[in-house]
């Protein structure tokens, strides 16, 4: 089918199939991840996960065996296109997608592909991410969960911290330690387990936002099945690295800031405009400036993914989107707040809008943007070391 071809047939899909409601930004209190504990405020949130993910849509580039559509990245671009022509969400958003299913498509087993990532791209199975731990967090390697074998089973003692969603989550990618005497890096194993079980229990943590979006979790005697090993016991890192380069992009974002706020139209809404432009010079120029670094990054990252669809998977070079990217999205925060001034600092009452009350809590989650996925000062370093060769 040609791409023009292609691009009418989404188009006419489209509409026929994204509800009207789903054509409008996300609330902060919807979160489209699916999972057995899924409770959607908007019932169309569902139906329209379902109708993608029936379609692949969910995830249009994995085969469609495992619940892709099979998409190239030329027909997947004219899908991101005419979703956003329409202004429709995301349908299903998650670490499934963006963090465990790319490294399952890489690094699983024919076994483990099929049986993991279906779930996944029907919503059916919520994923949290079992890295961080209370002393190991820049140090990741430094990790001491336990996971000690017993027949076809690892047995899991541990603890692990600022873990995303795991109050809500069915199943997690989790780093354990299985050898404890090898070199901090050689004795690291990953491996995937069921949380709903007596060894697993959660405590979530409040942000300043006012969420509680991530959790203390606790292993006494969880149960891993040693099937669900990713790669090869002990060579676990060589997984997790690869899957932070997923996550790192993701966090990146890179897409010139499409789905979220269009800080022009709300500076002219709140700071007013004459004859089509931003009232105030000052910040007109700094929207401005913004816009452009926006739409050149958006554009550096479609580069970098063009160059790189030969090994179909980031690199390092992950560390430099995750950096800029998330610095771009605290800056858009800033001037968010400078344009809408104290009506961006409320925390409740009618004297605010839905939105405005959403607004402020996006700009303190942006906080956090610099830190998860690693901190910026340790994208640095590994910018330093394995992007541009210099020395330690
Ligand atoms: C919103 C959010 C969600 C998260 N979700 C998850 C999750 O789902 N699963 C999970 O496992 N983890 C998650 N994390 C944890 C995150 O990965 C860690 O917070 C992060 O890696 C930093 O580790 P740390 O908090 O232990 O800080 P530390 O490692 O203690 O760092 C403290 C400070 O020291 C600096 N620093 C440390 N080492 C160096 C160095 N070598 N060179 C220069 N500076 C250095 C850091 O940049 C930082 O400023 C999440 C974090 C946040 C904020």
């Amino acid at each position: 089918m040609s791409i023009d071809a292609f691009r009418t047939e989404v188009r006419g899909w489209l509409e026929e199939n994204c509800p009207e409601t789903m054509r409008t930004p996300m609330p902060a209190d919807e979160y489209p991840g699916g999972g057995r504990r899924a409770a959607f405020k908007n019932p169309d949130t569902e139906i329209w996960m379902r109708r993608c993910a029936d379609k692949g849509f969910t995830a249009p580039t994995w085969p469609r065996e495992y619940g892709g559509a099979g998409l190239d990245a030329m027909q997947a671009q004219v899908l991101r296109q005419e979703m956003q022509r329409i202004k429709a969400r995301t349908p299903l958003v998650g670490m499934g997608l963006s963090m465990i299913g790319p490294a399952l498509l890489e690094f699983g087993t024919d076994e483990q592909k099929a049986e993991h990532l279906p779930k996944i791209a029907s919503g059916a199975i919520w994923w949290c991410q079992g890295y961080s731990e209370p002393n190991s967090g820049s140090d990741l390697a430094s990790l001491q969960t336990r996971a000690v074998a017993d027949g076809d089973e690892y047995v899991i003692n541990g603890q692990k911290i600022w873990t995303s969603g795991a109050d809500k989550a069915d199943w997690i990618f989790c780093l354990v330690r299985t050898d404890t005497q090898a070199p901090k890096h050689n004795g690291i194993t990953f491996i995937l387990f069921d949380m709903d079980q007596p060894g697993v229990s959660v405590k979530p943590i409040k942000l300043i936002s006012g969420l509680s979006p991530f959790c203390e979790t606790f292993f006494e005697d969880a149960r891993a099945l040693r099937k669900n090993v990713i790669g090869r016991v002990n060579e676990g890192w060589t997984v997790a690295k690869r899957l932070l380069q997923y996550e790192r992009t993701m966090i990146g974002g890179g897409d010139g800031g499409s789905g979220r706020p269009n800080v022009a139209s709300v500076a002219r809404e709140y700071v007013g405009s004459s004859g089509g432009k931003i009232a105030d010079a000052v910040l007109r120029d700094e929207i401005t400036t913004h816009a452009m670094d926006d739409r050149a990054f958006g554009l550096t990252v479609r580069r970098n993914l063009e160059e790189s669809r030969s090994t179909q998977a980031p690199s390092f070079v992950s560390s430099m989107f995750k950096l800029y990217g998330t610095e771009q999205n605290k800056k858009r925060y800033e001037l968010l707040l400078k344009s809408m001034g104290s009506q961006m600092l409320g925390w409740e009452g009618e004297a605010f809008s839905a939105e405005e009350l959403d607004t402020t809590r996006a700009w303190l989650r942006t906080k956090a943007n610099s830190i998860e996925g690693g901190t910026s000062e340790v994208q640095l370093n590994i910018i330093a070391k394995r992007v541009l060769g210099l020395p330690d």
